[in-house]
């Protein structure tokens, strides 16, 4: 399920530590918030690509 839980963009230039939010707008500082979950991985990952076929070849060795 994705999370819905958002995170202050300049937390690191405006808080202590991250402030957490359900609005589009941090609450603190008024900043633009984003999405706290970190993607399970970059589809645009160069060498991921790479990675996943040395470990299929790895397995079938
Ligand atoms: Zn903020």
């Amino acid at each position: 399920m994705k999370s819905d839980i958002r995170v202050c963009s300049a937390w690191r230039d405006r808080h202590d530590r991250p402030v957490y939010s359900l609005s589009e707008t941090c609450p603190e500082c008024g900043a633009t918030t984003e999405n706290s979950a970190p993607a399970p991985y970059n589809p645009e990952d160069p060498y991921g690509e790479y990675r996943r076929a040395r470990k299929r070849r790895l397995a079938e060795e």
